[in-house]
């Protein structure tokens, strides 16, 4: 019988991480101050982690990730596995071969403590006692906290207001992993306060939260301030994906033909495609990468340019493929989707024709219809953004199946949906 799926021993979990700067088609453009006020260039350096910010620029193409971190990433069940969707396949009556890789696997629920524990792990060894962020869906302020209580750290978090009112239950997970959390906008920062004396109702914003994140961490020596997807150095953490499975399709003695992801931000589908990119980059496969994304938040068909990163323009302007960092975005379930813009890596990527992208409707009632068949074949509750992953994977495969293609599809699942059973409900009328 054919294998349901290939895993790795935690001694074949990669050594290094896979940095692609090197490989672009052209150089990235850096970060850039606007035409007025004071340098943001400069305060990167005082808001990043300093190994963080070296990787952030790093030429080098193979960054060694500290035996330490490795041991931490084994704790939190690395490396995952890749599974053929056999099921799936079979319901769809598809030819083509179907592969998902598991990050639903994490201990909080998503691919962000890939990077959340080496963030934590820098800040640490730096001296750092605490940390700070914004979180938009909970996934990354809960994998922050994750993060920061094996390491030893505070964290405070910023937690867009919209989606802090009903995800209780993942309010309490962050708690319990010792973190505060804060409704943003809250009335504790000067950016936050503006918004919150208006209307303490503000349903908040990515954008909105970053810049109280950031603010809180300037205003305290012993604080530092992380960021869960977009910069580069956070991609480069979330390669350990893409290169397990690498090795696990060696495994399986299959290639991807197709391979998909949703982006909010850019990290999981980043993590999950650049050393796959890199070798087509070297002419080596020929691959087609597909970004999912959803019609409130379509960042990958906005216009490529410098924009902040945030709401209050506290940070530098990087050129990216964005909506404009004050644009107004109506929720959705799939909350980790809705951001502005799309990283400059994947931006440069796009530019130069090497991702595609599609966008759901933003009742998100398709898209959940196919989480729940590939619930019922394949047995695992996805999160609401990789529930685009898998509607785009099965539009791809029927596809093949109109057209007798047997391709490879492979598709990443970035998080599980346990906490999120109130918005599967609630769109699926259940
Ligand atoms: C945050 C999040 C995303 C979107 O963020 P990216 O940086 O684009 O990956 C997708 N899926 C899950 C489960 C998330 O938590």
């Amino acid at each position: 019988m054919e294998p349901r799926y290939v895993n790795l021993t935690p001694d074949e979990l990669p050594e290094r991480w896979y940095n692609i700067l090197p490989d672009l088609p052209e150089p990235l453009p850096p970060p850039r101050d606007p035409e007025e006020g004071e340098s943001r260039v400069a305060k990167l350096n005082k808001f990043l982690i300093g190994e963080c910010l070296k990787q952030e620029m790093s030429q080098e193409r193979w960054i060694e990730i500290p035996e330490e971190l490795r041991d931490i990433y084994i704790l939190a069940g690395r490396p995952r596995p890749l599974f053929r969707a056999r099921n799936l396949e079979k319901a769809l009556d598809t030819p083509a071969h179907l592969y998902y890789k598991a990050e639903f696997y994490s201990p909080t629920g998503s691919h962000k403590v890939n990077t959340a524990l080496a963030q934590c792990y820098y800040a640490k060894k730096e001296g750092y006692e605490r940390v700070t962020t914004e979180t938009g869906a909970g996934q990354w302020g809960t994998a922050l906290a994750y993060g920061a209580s094996l390491l030893g750290l505070k964290c405070t978090i910023f937690w867009v207001r919209a989606v802090y009112s009903w995800k209780t239950d993942r309010r309490t997970f962050m708690e319990m992993l010792g973190a505060e959390v804060n409704a943003s906008p809250s009335p504790k920062t000067k950016a936050g306060k503006a918004l919150y004396d208006k209307d303490p109702n503000h349903p908040g914003s990515l954008a909105i939260a970053i810049s109280e994140g950031i603010e809180d961490a300037l205003s305290d020596d012993k604080a530092i301030y992380c960021l869960g997807s977009v910069l580069n150095h956070v991609l480069m953490h979330q390669t350990i994906i893409g290169l397990e499975t690498q090795k696990q399709f060696e495994k399986f003695g299959e290639y991807p033909d197709i391979m998909i992801s949703c982006l909010g931000g850019g990290s999981n589908f980043g993590g999950f495609v650049l050393p796959f990119v890199g070798e087509v980059l070297r002419d080596e496969k020929k691959i087609r990468f597909i970004a999912a994304q959803s019609r409130v938040a379509p960042n990958l068909q906005g216009e490529y340019r410098f924009d902040f990163a945030d709401h209050a323009e506290q940070t530098p302007l990087l050129k990216m493929y964005t909506l404009g960092h004050q644009f107004q975005m109506d929720p959705i379930k799939a909350d980790g989707l809705r951001y502005h813009g799309a990283a400059p890596i994947i931006s440069l990527l796009r530019h130069h024709g090497y991702i595609e992208t599609v966008a759901y409707p933003p009742d998100e009632k398709y898209v959940f219809e196919q989480a729940r068949l590939f619930m019922q074949t394949e047995g695992y509750l996805p999160a609401p953004e990789s529930a685009y992953s898998i509607a785009c994977a099965i539009d791809e495969a029927l596809k093949c199946r109109d057209r007798g293609e047997k391709k490879v599809i492979a598709f990443n699942i970035s998080g599980h949906g346990f906490l999120d059973i109130p918005g599967y409900r609630e769109v699926l009328k259940l």
